[in-house]
């Protein structure tokens, strides 16, 4: 199990997390990111690679 968090005063909304998650963790809210299906990430951290303002944080649980 992953727990994924995504800082909202960093994220700038730009869904490159939402396109990249293999398993669609990512849905936009109001123009940020919530790993609304935390419980189906893979640990891939494909998400961190992409987000370029580091909103990203993946940690085993
Ligand atoms: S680590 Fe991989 S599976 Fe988990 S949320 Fe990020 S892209 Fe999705």
């Amino acid at each position: 199990m992953f727990k994924v968090e995504v800082d909202p005063e960093k994220c700038v909304g730009d869904e490159e997390c939402v396109e990249v998650c293999p398993v669609d963790v990512f849905e936009l809210q109001d123009g940020k990111a919530i790993p609304v299906q935390a419980d189906e990430c893979l640990g891939c951290e494909s998400c961190i690679e992409v987000c370029e303002v580091e909103a990203i944080t993946v940690t085993e649980i």
